[in-house]
């Protein structure tokens, strides 16, 4: 065969500076590209081989090959597969449509070189190695007889040289000479966490060479080698051995009743390095009206999703796409891990297209029924593991119910709430036999509130983490019927308004020196504390709303705020315990007009001590109640050390 030369036909004179550049942000994908064309030519091969067409010795055979030496900058990708013949390589090659490029260039012009959404594929395929590269070389034998097999060459993927090459192998070695300013980028390890990346799920065995280690490794084995004849002694030369890229098959291949849990757990952990193991996963199986495959995990969070880092992996027939893709997986979803493999996903468009795209809105729809279809099969019947679930995906539910209203609609039956007797209920379990959903922020903080409502038969909540305020709201939105009410927002009980209860709270006024105070006398049982605060369910959500506008205001996210306190009153009234021996007391003393001033430290100190309980007491009026505590002990001891003394 004599050597011949030729250009490349393509449509766009200068492509490739433009791609350069471009890509310069996603200049990885030229290794998917190349390993994913060795891959079909391997399939193809395997096909030919299935009809009887083409036979091979083993399947070892199959197996593709990359290597790369940092120090020259020369990658090699080598499979065994179908191969080209000169006529091909015409074809397939040198008169490429171009419609990947084409198409990736007309993008370009639109969005002035700035946009990373798009997804990083285009179909450049096989020219993306010149995004790379200074010198691409392809030698190929075909499968078919007789051919002979080619070489390809090119420097900058416009012009070429053909010649016949001296391969003997059938397959397609493909040889990239990187540029220097590429050679800085890419380093062996690089080369190979980017194999990592897309290729770990490919489906035939991929062997990863890294050429500085090997040559390195045959070094020192040759020197030993030599030191140990030298003494006389045996050594054994070990060979370098290449590392698998892909050593875990993708489980999602798998028909779901053929693998067990551990191989769901192991593969969990293989593909997400988190050494904690999954509390469930969805397997997804899908042939009709589309093709998915894949594995979704709902990992241990403990509710703490700042940390999680969730990730969904999409692939297209085993070659990774891209980490949560936002169009097909809906944001919720992120808190999940898994993988997904979508065949029919279409690629090469950007990723508003992709929003309007018919096939990947069905497949969003698809994956938000699967997940409510687990959970809600969990709920029903595995109802006491679903519940031991609840603190890791609570969060994750909630989210789920505000973002989707398709999530929301069947996961209102499996929602769980957590009460503070660590008891898991549903929100119509909850409101069955009340008019309202108690809560408590702080179970802790609120335990006097929180006693006072169980007493009553009320079970209370904990809505405690930072989506809830927003969730209360919304919950209350989509079903009306209920309310959700803090723990101290109300108080039961027969309310006092005679004249003699009347004096005790004037004089409570006049002693706390707030005219404004409103006071109530309720009759709360004996054994519950003397006084409490009571602020309004409406007064709670202004004041969280003053928190967010007072945050807000000293970020100077914007200015025309106003009064806030105007804008956001705040109502806290006080509760007395008619059935409290202290407030007995206190009538008697006020009732007798007492001079002894005993009374107004003890008034006093029970306005702090409500404050204090409900979390409402600010630093002074800390300092104020502690130092008055300290003083009413010190009494004690002087009353008793008197007594005492008396006595002698
Ligand atoms: P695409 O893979 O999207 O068709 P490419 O530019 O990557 O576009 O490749 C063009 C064609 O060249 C392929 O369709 C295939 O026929 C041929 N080809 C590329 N790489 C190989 C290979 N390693 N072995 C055999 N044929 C190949």
């Amino acid at each position: 065969m004599s050597a011949r030369t030729g250009k490349v036909t393509v449509t766009t004179e200068n492509i490739f500076p433009i791609i350069r550049k471009w890509l310069y942000s996603d200049h990885d994908i030229f290794v998917r590209e190349l390993v994913s064309n060795a891959s079909d030519a391997t399939t193809k091969l395997k096909r030919l081989v299935d009809l009887g067409q083409c036979s091979i010795d083993s399947d070892s055979e199959l197996s593709i090959r990359i290597s790369y030496n940092e120090k020259t900058g020369v990658l090699i990708i080598e499979d065994q597969g179908i191969g080209m013949t000169s006529d091909e390589l015409d074809r397939y090659i040198n008169q490429i449509a171009f419609s990947g490029a084409m198409d990736f260039v007309e993008k370009y012009k639109e969005k002035g070189g700035s946009d990373n959404s798009i997804i990083g594929h285009f179909g450049l395929g096989f020219y993306s190695a010149f995004m790379v590269a200074d010198r691409v070389t392809i030698d190929t034998l075909s499968y078919v007889e007789g051919e002979k097999p080619v070489k390809w060459e090119s420097e900058d993927g416009m012009e070429y040289t053909v010649s016949e090459s001296d391969r003997t192998q059938r397959g397609t070695s493909i040889t990239l000479t990187l540029s220097d300013e590429a050679k800085k980028m890419f380093d062996a390890t690089k080369i190979k966490n980017i194999l990592d990346k897309y290729c770990s799920f490919m489906p035939y065995p991929l062997f990863f060479t890294d050429v500085k280690r090997k040559l390195e490794h045959e070094k020192d084995q040759k020197k030993r080698a030599k030191e140990a004849e030298s003494k006389k002694e045996e050594f054994l030369i070990s060979e370098y051995t290449p590392l698998r890229v892909n050593p875990v098959a993708p489980l999602w291949q798998k028909a779901p009743k053929d693998c067990t849990d551990e191989e769901y757990i192991s593969f969990y952990h293989q593909v997400f390095s988190d050494p904690r193991d999954p509390l469930f996963w969805i397997h997804l199986n899908l042939d009709y009206p589309f093709t998915l495959q894949g594995i979704l995990y709902f990992p241990k969070t403990d509710n703490v999703y700042q940390t999680l880092e969730g990730r969904i992996k999409v692939y297209n027939q085993q070659v990774f796409v891209a980490d949560n893709i936002e169009e097909i997986i809906p944001d919720f979803l992120f808190l999940l891990r898994g993988c997904l493999d979508c065949t029919d996903l279409p690629l090469n468009v950007s990723r508003s297209a992709l929003q309007q795209d018919d096939y990947v809105q069905k497949l969003s729809s698809h994956i938000i029924r699967k997940v409510s279809d687990k959970l809600s099969s969990l709920f029903k019947k595995q109802r006491e593991d679903y519940e031991s679930y609840w603190d890791d995906i609570g969060v994750f539910v909630k989210y789920g119910m505000m973002k989707e209203d398709k999530f929301f609609d069947k996961a209102k039956a499996f929602m769980l709430f957590k009460t503070v007797e660590a008891q898991y209920l549903t929100y119509d379990e909850l409101t069955e036999k009340h008019d309202a959903v108690r809560y408590t922020q702080a179970a802790d903080k609120q335990a006097a509130y929180i006693d006072i409502a169980t007493k009553k038969g009320y079970p209370v909540v904990v809505l405690d983490h930072e989506i809830d305020n927003n969730f209360i709201s919304f919950m209350e939105f989509k079903l009306p019927s209920k309310r959700f009410m803090r723990v101290d927002a109300e108080f039961e009980g027969e309310s006092h308004s005679e004249e003699s209860y009347k004096r005790l709270t004037d004089h409570f006024k006049s002693v706390v020196q707030d005219s404004k105070l409103d006071i109530e006398v309720i009759s709360l049982g004996v054994d519950s504390f003397p006084a409490f605060i009571r602020e309004t369910e409406e007064s709670r959500r202004m004041s969280e709303m003053k928190k967010q506008f007072e945050k807000m205001k000293k970020s100077g996210e914007s200015d025309p705020y106003g009064n806030l306190d105007e804008m956001f009153p705040e109502k806290k009234d006080l509760v007395l315990n008619a059935d409290h021996p202290l407030v007995a007391r206190l009538m008697s003393y006020v009732e007798a007009d007492s001079t002894d001033d005993s009374a107004d430290i003890i008034i006093n100190q029970l306005y702090d001590q409500a404050r204090l309980s409900h979390g409402s007491l600010d630093a002074e009026g800390l300092k104020n109640f502690l130092q008055n505590h300290s003083t009413l002990l010190l009494n004690i001891i002087e009353n008793r050390a008197g007594s005492v003394g008396g006595k002698e």
